[in-house]
């Protein structure tokens, strides 16, 4: 499979301090150019996966892991 190419950006829901959005990363990757999610410009909505960015890199079906709830305590050691 083509390993496209992504930038990393900061996320915008924990500006780089780790989130349950970026999987605790503080970056999530983008088809580059970076580009901000134009439904919210960078404030994080449903359509940018609440990290602030358009082209977000598509995640693996994970479809027999429920959807993750806000509920989940950002624990991000
Ligand atoms: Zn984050
Ligand atoms: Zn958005």
């Amino acid at each position: 499979m083509a390993d496209e190419d992504y930038v990393h950006a900061t996320c915008h829901a924990c500006e780089g301090a780790g989130c349950t959005y970026c999987d605790c990363r503080g970056w999530v990757e983008v088809r580059p150019p970076a580009t901000l999610c134009p439904s919210c410009e960078g404030d994080c909505c449903i359509y940018c996966g609440y990290t602030g960015w358009a082209g977000l890199r598509p995640k693996y079906d994970e479809e027999d892991a429920d959807v993750r709830r806000c509920d989940a305590p950002d624990r991000c050691d």
